[in-house]
């Protein structure tokens, strides 16, 4: 097959994608033509010496600053991410796609061109079906979606992209109900390797469907937009309970016999946390009337054996409930964003960025007594820590752990550890080796992390070797790739 050479004129709009027959990848004897690239994209192209590109390298970890991409395209349409592809393989450029750019491992930058999606942002519904660009962020998908009385399961955190959330699992507030953000995808756009824009679902590339659903952001093309089965939003009543530090080692026995075989309805977390003092407290939400919440609070209170010290249970419109659950209560939605006039950003945004280190497991098994008592060792430590505890079961745990790459489906909770400021890092390993003995090995890919050496096993359990064979057939060349990519 010929190598096409690169012409003498500059290239025209959507010129690389013509030059570059599917699958071929160059030699990289040439210098990137980033000014064609540029004039190539409806979007920005943001490169080093532009005025925006300081924010536009950033993400959501500020640990990651370093980090100085050749460029930061802001993709208009799936037009312009196809463009990129072709741009990558054509120069032999290092690509890397950015949602909300919460990887916390910070594997969506890089040294060469970061596409990010976040002006792929439009939220539609039809029929009951949501469809929503790759670079929506979670708050503004509740808030439009809110509008229209439906809502799909997905995340608290508000900045989080949809991409980057739906393609490793999504677990959220009513994910116990509805299932997990990837359990209602019927339809994913995405750009292939080979620069091609197909059409993924159950009976279009079912495989890529497949591995889209829980098989990690970042392995198998640029994700454009995604369509999700929808539900009605409904009353819900949101609550807290805290506990004094001394009856920590109650509450988590107590908890996690509870949480995870609680009513659909309920989810719920427990947050053992020393920021800057030793704490307790189990929040979450139940999609129903405040007396039924009460009821099943009961329950835990009767199990831990002692009153809270405080409690709140508060009967709020879905939409309230969601801004409550992703830290924004005091906001608008408007502020609920990162300041700024980036794509994804507003002039009023109020959310900060953070500066954390975290690690995680998955626990099949509750904790007998010792694993308690090390758990409540590690909180107990010096420093600004907090150990977050979130209930699966209920529909998430009625999927089939082969009928989408997300295999987790037994576990009964997910456990982070995350530490801020001096020495954070070093907790989090601390406290990871720790409970290891007690969790095992099992991990959440959206809780991506460097330090996990047998990453594929932990993430995909058998349905690793399955994302390995497909990933073969639809990237052979490994045009997308980072450090624990398939
Ligand atoms: C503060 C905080 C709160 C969180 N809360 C939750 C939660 O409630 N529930 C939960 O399940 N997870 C949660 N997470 C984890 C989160 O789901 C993952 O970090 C997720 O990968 C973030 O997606 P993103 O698009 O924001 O991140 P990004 O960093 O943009 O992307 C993450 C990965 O996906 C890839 N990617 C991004 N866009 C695309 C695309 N269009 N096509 C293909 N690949 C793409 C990136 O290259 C990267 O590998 C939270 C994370 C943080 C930091």
């Amino acid at each position: 097959m010929p190598i096409p050479v690169r012409p003498s004129v500059p290239l025209g709009r959507r010129g690389f994608l013509a030059l570059v027959p599917a699958g071929l990848a160059l030699a990289g004897v040439q210098a990137p033509d980033w000014r064609a690239l540029g004039r190539g994209l409806d979007g920005k192209l943001v490169r080093p010496g532009d005025s925006a590109y300081d924010r536009a390298r950033r993400l959501f970890n500020p640990a990651y600053d370093k980090v100085r991409p050749a460029a930061v395209a802001y993709c208009a349409t799936p037009a312009d991410v196809a463009e990129c592809v072709a741009f990558a393989r054509r120069f032999d450029v290092p690509i890397t796609a950015r949602s909300g750019g919460h990887s916390y491992a910070g594997w969506s930058t890089g040294t060469g061109l970061v596409v990010d999606v976040s002006p792929l942002s439009s939220v539609r519904h039809s029929a009951g079906l949501a469809t929503i660009g790759a670079g929506a962020k979670l708050v503004d998908v509740y808030a439009k979606l809110g509008k229209l009385g439906v809502s799909i399961p997905a995340g608290s955190c508000p900045s989080v992209g949809i991409a980057g959330l739906t393609l490793g699992g999504g677990l959220g507030v009513v994910s116990r109900r509805y299932g997990l953000t990837c359990d209602v995808l019927t339809q994913v756009e995405m750009v292939t390797a080979d620069g091609k824009r197909v059409t993924c679902s159950p009976t279009s590339h079912p495989d890529l469907f497949w591995a889209s659903q829980g098989g990690g952001g970042g392995n198998f093309g640029i994700a454009t937009s995604f369509t999700f089965r929808s539900h009605a939003t409904r009353e819900v009543t949101v609550f807290s309970l805290r506990w004094p530090w001394a009856r920590a080692a109650a509450v988590l026995r107590a908890w996690q016999g509870w949480a995870p075989s609680a009513p659909d309805g309920l989810w719920s977390n427990l947050h053992l946390s020393h920021d800057p003092s030793p704490d307790v407290t189990v929040g979450g939400l139940y999609l129903g009337s405040k007396s039924g919440c009460e009821k099943q609070l009961q329950v835990l209170v009767d199990r831990v054996g002692r009153d809270p010290s405080s409690r709140s249970v508060r009967h709020v419109p879905y939409q309230q409930a969601m801004m409550i659950m992703a830290g924004c209560s005091s906001y608008s939605v408007s502020e609920c964003h990162r300041p700024g006039s980036l794509p994804g950003q507003t002039a009023n945004g109020r959310l900060v960025r953070d500066t954390f280190s975290a690690k995680s497991h998955l626990a099949y098994a509750p904790l007998g007594d010792a694993g308690i008592r090390a758990l409540v060792a590690q909180v107990a430590k010096a420093g600004r820590h907090t150990v977050l505890l979130d209930a699966f079961g209920g529909a998430i745990a009625r999927v089939r752990p082969d009928a989408t790459a997300f295999p987790h489906r037994k576990a009964l909770y997910s456990v982070q550890y995350y530490a801020h400021f001096d020495g954070a890092l070093a907790w989090a390993r601390g406290a990871h080796a720790a409970m290891r003995p007690f969790f095992g090995d099992h991990a959440y890919v959206n809780y991506i992390d460097p330090d996990l050496t047998g990453f594929l096993g932990q993430y995909y359990g058998a349905n690793a070797a399955r994302l390995v064979q497909i990933k073969s057939r639809y990237d052979p060349g490994r045009l997308f790739r980072f450090p624990q990519g398939l």
